[in-house]
């Protein structure tokens, strides 16, 4: 058997231990080009554009006209 603990430990110590796992704040911004929020250093998931250039052709309205017609 392996060694186990002598006393439960408190709700403010086991607090104290999970007081670093928290979860960081997403650094993104909004797109100049469409508004979105996208992440740095990375395509825009919405237009694809990346340093004033186009990566990803933007997809179609295909659905709006097929429902207009
Ligand atoms: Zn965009």
């Amino acid at each position: 058997m392996t060694a186990l603990p002598k006393k439960k430990h408190t709700r403010a110590r086991r607090g104290n231990k999970r007081s670093h796992k928290g979860l960081s704040k997403i650094n993104g911004y909004l797109c100049p080009e469409c508004n979105e929020p996208r992440l740095p250093h990375s395509i825009c998931s919405n237009c694809g554009e990346y340093r004033g250039r186009r990566y990803q052709s933007t997809p179609e309205p295909v659905s709006e006209e097929a429902t207009q017609t």
